[in-house]
């Protein structure tokens, strides 16, 4: 499973590189990712902490669906902090830069690969509903005790954080686990050419401004994360 994904595979058009896990918990990834994340589910579980999948791979029109909500204004952008901001004193083009910080051109998005799990503690209250955002993560938050874990253990199982300090692309998304054997191979075959194809075809809204904005945003968002520390 480690072969080269192809074009609709890396574009999320295709799932033909990932499995569907049912047991012990539900999830889609390319084989040798998934079995990864399960051995360190159970790991953890061993300290108490229930590894949740909430989002694994997805596919290109799933990217899109969450694109165009947040241009239209039916999903809140937030900011740094994960404060709500105001859509309607926002430009087209900075609701482009908002929707950028915290999701990804359709086409451009890690999670097609396969390869990248969001994660929270299912041990937290069953009524909790999970939002990813920071104020989760840092200290007195809800998943504080999931992310003290995962910053010891994750390396173990050959995961690693892309989305872990801001430097001008995403936002800060320590929830975010990328499988690094793999996902760096996947990196090497983006390229800012494959996205302008994808989007031109697609009804992605924005799209008049996107379509040149293409080359900054493949260098500054999606190469633009921190790597792997033994990458
Ligand atoms: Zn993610």
């Amino acid at each position: 499973m480690s072969a080269m994904l192809n074009e609709l595979e890396i574009t999320g058009r295709a799932r033909t590189h990932v499995l569907q896990f049912h047991e012990p918990t539900r999830f889609a990834a390319q084989q040798e990712a998934g079995e990864a994340f399960l051995a360190m589910r159970a790991a953890a579980a061993k300290d108490g902490i229930n590894v949740v999948p909430v989002s694994s791979f997805r596919d290109f029109q799933t990217q899109l669906r969450i694109w165009n909500y947040k241009f239209s204004g039916q999903r809140p952008l937030y900011d740094i902090h994960g404060v709500a901001r105001d859509f309607g004193s926002l430009t087209p083009e900075q609701v482009i830069d908002c929707i950028l910080n915290w999701s990804a051109l359709p086409g451009g998005s890690r999670h097609q690969w396969g390869t990248e799990i969001d994660v929270v503690d299912g041990a937290a209250p069953a009524l909790y509903e999970p939002m990813l955002l920071p104020q989760e993560v840092a200290s007195g938050g809800i998943y504080e005790r999931l992310h003290k874990w995962l910053d010891a253990n994750i390396a173990k199982f050959g995961f690693f954080r892309p989305y872990e300090h801001y430097q001008g692309g995403m936002y800060p998304e320590p929830w975010h686990l990328s499988y690094a054997p793999l996902s760096t191979k996947v990196i090497g075959q983006v390229s800012a050419d494959l996205l302008t194809e994808v989007i031109e075809a697609s009804p992605v809204l924005g799209k008049d401004l996107l379509l040149p904005r293409i080359p900054e945003i493949f260098r500054n968002h999606i190469l633009n994360f921190n790597r792997a520390p033994s990458a």
